[in-house]
């Protein structure tokens, strides 16, 4: 994969794996890992961008 320079990488907690993150990211956002597919949340953008598990949401999808 190309590197995009509008891309940052970033590394999944759950599976180790490179996730990338828009250069424009922002803390708090939610991003979804193309290996494990969990979500993650931007922790923090500086010095280094960490990624944590996102909280689950529970969404009613209707029953
Ligand atoms: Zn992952």
């Amino acid at each position: 994969m190309p590197t995009d320079p509008t891309t940052q990488a970033a590394t999944c907690p759950e599976c180790d794996a490179d996730v990338s993150i828009p250069e424009d990211a922002m803390q708090g956002e939610i991003v979804a890992c193309d290996d494990c597919a969990a979500e993650l949340e931007v922790l923090q953008l500086e010095p280094a961008l960490t990624l944590g598990l996102a909280p689950e949401i529970q969404e009613d999808w209707g029953e």
